[in-house]
């Protein structure tokens, strides 16, 4: 009797998955994600590039890759940014070369970015490698806005500015996968937890 049917499922390599995160600045998405990236094995962070200024608590190359409007439009045109959005007078950009990186590590990725930028990628349908979208959104703009305030980074106009986005962003819930309520820290990251284990066991991931 042949072995070949196991090894076809049980050796092969499952395809890696990039889990996109996305919701409202300020529902805790860096919160949760960092907690879950310490968590969860076999995880790394898709670090995207900006042209915002580096926060005081930031760190080039682990938060994002801080380049000028010049150096972005350079790698746009050379095809190395997946998508990008205009946010809150910056650019923000999903970089393909260190996806690819990490992926060629054996990893499974993690992106946080804005609502548009996941329709981006849910509309490409050149992306070789599985997608699952996740919004996760605090229980109330009251919440939000608190949490925009507690934060401290941003000045009253910006957090307002936030908050009318945050308003434009729920209305694309309908097109993730999942739905997560930031109520609680410990629950939303068993939550993600639950969702990346459950996803990395989907029979679709195991094809190559
Ligand atoms: P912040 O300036 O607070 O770090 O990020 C502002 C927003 O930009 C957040 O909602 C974040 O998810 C989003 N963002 C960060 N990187 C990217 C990216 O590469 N692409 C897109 N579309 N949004 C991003």
């Amino acid at each position: 009797m042949s072995n070949k049917l196991f090894e076809q499922w049980t050796a092969g390599d499952r395809r890696k998955i990039a889990f996109v995160i996305s919701g409202p600045s300020g529902a805790g998405k860096s919160a949760v994600i960092n907690r879950v990236l310490t968590e969860i094995p076999d995880l790394a962070y898709s670090v995207s590039y900006t042209t915002r200024p580096c926060r005081e608590n930031e760190q080039e190359g682990i938060d994002y890759f801080y380049i000028s409007r010049k150096e972005f439009q350079r790698l746009l045109a050379q095809g190395d940014i997946l998508e990008h959005v205009e946010y809150m007078d910056a650019l923000y950009g999903t970089s393909k070369s260190h996806i690819n990186r990490l992926f060629a590590q054996g990893v499974d990725v993690i992106l946080n970015i804005d609502v548009t930028g996941a329709n981006t990628l849910r509309t490409n349908d050149t992306l070789d490698f599985p997608l699952v979208y996740i919004f996760l959104t605090s229980p109330s703009l009251d919440t939000l806005r608190s949490r925009l305030k507690q934060r401290g980074t941003e000045d009253k106009e910006i957090i307002e500015r936030r908050l009318a986005e945050a308003m434009r962003e729920m209305e694309m819930i309908h097109l993730f996968d999942y739905l997560l309520i930031n109520d609680s820290l410990e629950q939303t990251v068993a939550e993600t937890k639950a969702i990346i284990i459950a996803e990395r066991r989907r029979i679709r991931t195991w094809r190559t």
